[in-house]
């Protein structure tokens, strides 16, 4: 068959989409995003715009794959003290995968995979996993945990000569990306360092990136260049395709 006009699901007609579907596109990505803060240098959908565009990237690698509509709010409680975010409760992002997994599975896609690129997003969709696992037929691969999204940031830094603390929400490696794959979202005036001391996640999930960075980032965002994204974005897609087939693998063994 001749490939469909896009990867992206919402972007087809539905008897395109049926077409893909019984030529053999069997796998559909669900994107999980947010619509929160990252500073006063990036777009508050900085995350969502992020997770199409990586969707999109893994989906041309692994072929016969579909990319669903980006789950753009996510859970961002800790960073409601900044203007414009919104955030879903946990129950609601929930609720929301299970139906998109219902939806995709009922359609005939055989493999659902899950994945975000806003980190505050994985306690949630790793919860509904079970439910998902006893009401959904269909394979769910999951990759939501913060190695797979890290590793591939930190290793582009260190190949790069970036110093580690300069990542960090808003900070180097994520807005290279956007430099590399949506700069429209970048203000580039705007960028200026963030704070750079070490923070435990839960003190920023508990007591909000208020409490700790004035305006909204950490690291240091004037590190970032367009040729660091194209590396993140290397590397993120390597490692992101390279899970999905290990675990597509192990089902059809
Ligand atoms: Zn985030």
């Amino acid at each position: 068959m001749t490939e469909p006009r896009s990867v992206y699901l919402e972007r087809l007609s539905w008897k395109e989409i049926r077409g893909a579907i019984d030529a053999g596109f069997d796998t559909v990505l669900v994107p999980g995003g947010s619509v929160e803060q990252h500073g006063p240098h990036l777009g508050i959908l900085k995350d969502a715009a992020w997770a199409e565009a990586i969707g999109a990237e893994v989906a041309h690698e692994l072929g016969e794959t579909l990319v669903a509509p980006v789950i753009r709010p996510g859970t961002s409680d800790h960073h409601m003290g900044f203007a414009g975010t919104i955030s879903y409760r946990p129950e609601t992002l929930m609720a929301v995968v299970e139906d998109y997994c219902h939806s995709l599975a009922s359609h005939g896609f055989d493999t659902i995979v899950l994945f975000s690129m806003h980190g505050g997003n994985f306690p949630a969709m790793n919860a509904v996993l079970p439910r998902i696992a006893t009401e959904v037929d269909a394979k769910v691969v999951t990759l939501l945990d913060r190695e797979l999204l890290i590793d591939p940031l930190l290793e582009s830094l260190d190949a790069f000569g970036v110093p580690r603390e300069a990542r960090g929400h808003g900070g180097a490696a994520v807005t290279a990306s956007m430099l590399h794959l949506r700069p429209e979202l970048v203000l580039e005036e705007e960028c200026r360092p963030g704070y750079r001391g070490e923070v435990p996640t839960s003190t920023l999930t508990t007591r909000g990136l208020d409490a700790v960075s004035e305006m909204g980032h950490m690291g240091d965002p004037t590190r970032a260049t367009e040729e660091l994204g194209r590396e993140v974005t290397g590397r993120l897609v390597d490692a992101f395709v390279d899970r999905i087939q290990t675990e597509r693998g192990n089902c059809h063994e």
